[in-house]
């Protein structure tokens, strides 16, 4: 690869100067000015100088007219990465996602950016190899190396320092004794890619016509939005993989978007099934090195497939030509850190900017995407059945006012008894629980003290299994004591509500013989250890599952028969405005892993309110009865997507800074009669990290330019110092 575009430091500049946008929290470009001899264009991705740092940045326009007065003062582009450029399509992204969500533009850009360790030609990777005989002197992580290599095989440098648990610098100290040398490693070969007509499935004749809509809108090939609305178990992913190997076909990208790529093992597998070789994946857990690969691979065109999280949507696709969003309607697509998006509405944004086809695959849509659906703007694909004849779990409610566990329990007796049921049976069973850790509080029977956190507005959480109390919020956690701290007291604290392992604690004691598997997020170490406690419940060698949402979500168990939701109310009491469509859409969702491959599926809802629509909706199977009263409920409120909706988070360190900031910008909010600014009001969530916070509620019809108006609003307003914080959320999910 060369390298000869690199200007010496020398060379005299010419009077060119560009606009480069720089991956820091700034929203304006800046002028450089470009050395003779180095050719940049737009999307050209540069090295430049900032203060003291030098960065990596991206040529965004040519500067026409550049002030001559200023020339001398501004700096050189420093070099020009030898990466492809940055497409228009993707730098239009960048632009219409910070204009909407009002984050700064460098750093959307930093999110284009993410390649890791490297840059350019791929550096030349070292291996080592053991030689000699081992010194005499042998520390223990000199002994852990060497066993590493004992098969006198070339590793990777850096893989076997890893491996071994040991510094690059114990690899140098054996390589100076003799003992290993370094070569240099062949070039990983590119991975085989994808086989379009690798191991096509038969389609059921209600599968078929799905499948005749995924290949048409491929082949179309312009932008259109589908929504593959098709029960659990349908065959959903079967369907849309119909529509990658069409735009395999026609020699162009397609991207997977996923809620929780933990989650996606059993995808990858489904995926070499169907197409042979696994997908590129992109995520946050990638090392530095593969980041890296595949950030080169996804920007070359070499990847025709790639699944990842919400951050994939941002990478450089040379030639993307489809966008599947699995389970749209996932909270987990909103990111409400750095930069405020959903990853599915700018999904539909990039696919509009890229005019190219978007397919948003869900059993339980949004309610924003099925308005769509109904309204016509999208393409509404549906699989109302499940493959393979299978039954929709039969979903019953137990009343917990009438059939209350014993005291202290938590599962009710004809749970209890269907579980001992489906265990003798031999199939398996689910406790689904969604909160984490033991108990959610823990209090002093003596003198009735609370544990909470010392700087969030939140009790603190007991974790057994790592003896701690925790605060889900900021992380910080303490031993469980011994006395109270309060009274003195001993052995007087009890823990209060249940939480996933405190449920495990029950089902073994009602289930001595079972096997039982306890899933939520805080007992994963990694994901690889997470893929394989789901494979072995794939394969049967689980009874009970007892698990938090991440077990709810796209799994496939053939055993899973019976769904036991412990407190389906556990969503509704939050003042949320979502909190009805959350409810239906994870309910349906955990219910939906019963009776996918063989026998009757069957869910129970242990519930208080058994009146409640979404519990009566769920137990009828009326899907339209929820959507149709749901919609009806948002238009009448005047809320998304017949309204429009953006918070603002004010925070400081201490209250009345915060609460006064907040009353300041709400007084200078301009006037608009289509527009209510409602607030400020604490927020629920009144204290997290020692921060307090208050919230304001921006609330306009549905045809305003809620971006442009809270824009004006801000650049008028009173400005953040000191410690002051203010967040914009744009289309809020999440109002605590
Ligand atoms: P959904 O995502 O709609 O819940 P899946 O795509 O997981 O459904 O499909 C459910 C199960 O049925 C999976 O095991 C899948 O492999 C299988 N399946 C679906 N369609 C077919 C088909 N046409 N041929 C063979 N197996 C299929
Ligand atoms: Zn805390």
């Amino acid at each position: 690869m060369d390298h000869s575009l690199r200007p010496s430091p020398s060379s005299i500049s010419s009077t060119r100067v560009v606009d480069v946008l720089v991956p820091v929290a700034l929203n304006q470009t800046y002028s450089y000015r470009v050395p003779r001899g180095l050719e940049l264009q737009p999307g050209d991705v540069v090295g430049v100088p900032l203060g003291p740092r030098e960065v990596v940045a991206v040529v965004w326009a040519e500067n026409a007219n550049p002030d001559p007065r200023l020339h001398n003062r501004l700096k050189d582009v420093s070099e020009k990465l030898d990466v492809p450029p940055l497409k228009a399509e993707l730098r239009a992204l960048v632009d219409w996602v910070a204009n909407y969500t009002l984050s700064a533009r460098g750093m959307v850009l930093r999110m284009t950016l993410r390649m890791g360790e490297h840059l350019g030609p791929e550096r030349m990777r070292l291996g080592v190899r053991l030689v000699g005989e081992p010194p005499r002197r042998l520390t223990p992580a000199r002994r852990r190396l060497i066993e590493c290599l004992s098969d006198g095989l070339l590793h990777g440098k850096s893989e076997a320092a890893r491996e071994a648990g040991v510094s690059v610098g114990v690899i140098d100290g054996l390589v100076d004794e003799g003992t290993l040398t370094v070569e240099a490693m062949p070039p990983a070969p590119p991975p085989p890619a994808p086989d379009p007509d690798h191991a096509q499935p038969e389609f059921s004749h209600q599968q078929r016509s799905a499948v005749d809509a995924m290949r048409a809108l491929a082949a179309n090939g312009t932008f259109h939005v589908a929504l593959l609305d098709g029960v659990t178990g349908s065959g959903k992913t079967e369907v849309y993989f119909e529509a990658i190997a069409e735009t395999i076909r026609r020699g162009r990208q397609s991207l997977i978007l996923m809620p929780e790529i933990a989650l996606t093992g059993q995808f990858l597998d489904r995926f070499a099934n169907r197409f042979g070789v696994r997908p590129l994946e992109w995520h946050s857990e990638l090392t530095p090195r593969i980041r890296a690969r595949n950030w080169a691979a996804i920007a070359s065109g070499e990847a025709p497939v790639v699944v990842g999280a919400r951050s994939a949507l941002f990478m450089p696709y040379a030639n993307l030509g489809l966008i599947v969003v699995d389970e749209e309607h996932d909270q987990a697509y909103k990111q409400d850190e750095g930069a405020h998006y959903h990853a599915r509405d700018m999904a539909v944004v990039r696919a509009h900017i890229a005019k190219i086809p978007i397919v948003l695959a869900s059993a339980t849509p949004s309610i924003e995407t099925e308005v769509n659906a109904r309204k016509g703007r999208y393409q509404r694909v549906a699989l109302p059945s499940r493959f393979g004849g299978q039954h929709m779990p039969h979903i019953e409610a137990i009343d917990l006012r009438r059939e209350a566990p014993p005291r202290g329990r938590f599962i009710s007796p004809r749970l209890a008894e269907q579980i001992g049921l489906a265990v003798e049976r031999r199939e398996q069973a689910l406790l689904f629980l969604n909160r984490r850790g033991y108990a959610p509080l823990t209090l002093c029977r003596a003198c009735g003290h609370r544990f909470a956190c010392t700087i969030c507005d939140a009790w603190l959480v007991d974790h057994r299994f790592r003896q701690r109390l925790v605060c889900h919020h900021c992380g910080f956690s303490m031993p469980r004591p011994q006395v109270c701290p309060h009274c003195a007291a001993e052995e007087s604290l009890v823990a209060v509500g249940p939480g996933v392992e405190r449920l495990q604690e029950e089902a073994a004691a009602l289930f001595p013989n079972a096997r039982i598997m306890v899933l939520s997020s805080d007992l994963i170490t990694s994901i690889e250890t997470m893929r394989s406690e789901l494979t072995e419940i794939a394969e049967g060698r689980v009874d009970i599952i007892v698990g938090t949402q991440l077990v709810a979500k796209g799994h496939h168990f053939p055993r899973l028969n019976l769904v036991g939701v412990v407190d389906a109310d556990l969503g509704l009491g939050n003042g949320d405005p979502r909190a009805a469509e959350r409810t239906w859409q994870l309910l349906n969702q955990v219910i939906g892993r019963a009776g996918r491959d063989q026998g009757r599926g069957v869910g129970y809802l242990q519930t208080h309110q058994p009146e409640h629509p979404v519990m009566k909706a769920l137990v009828a199977c009326d899907r339209e009865a929820f959507y149709s009263s749901e919609i009806d409920g948002r238009e009448r409120a005047g809320y998304p997507p017949f309204g429009r909706l953006a918070s603002l988070i004010v925070s400081a360190g201490d209250r009345p800074t915060a609460e006064g900031f907040a009353r300041k910008l709400a007084a200078v909010a301009p006037i608009d009669e289509r527009i209510q600014v409602l607030g400020p009001a604490e927020a629920p969530l009144a204290v997290i990290k020692g921060r307090y916070r208050f919230r304001l509620l921006v609330k306009s019809l549905r045809n305003v330019d809620m971006s442009q108006y809270l824009r004006e609003w801000l650049e008028a307003g009173p400005k953040t110092k000191g410690n002051l914080k203010l967040e914009v959320d744009v289309d809020p999910q999440s109002f605590l």
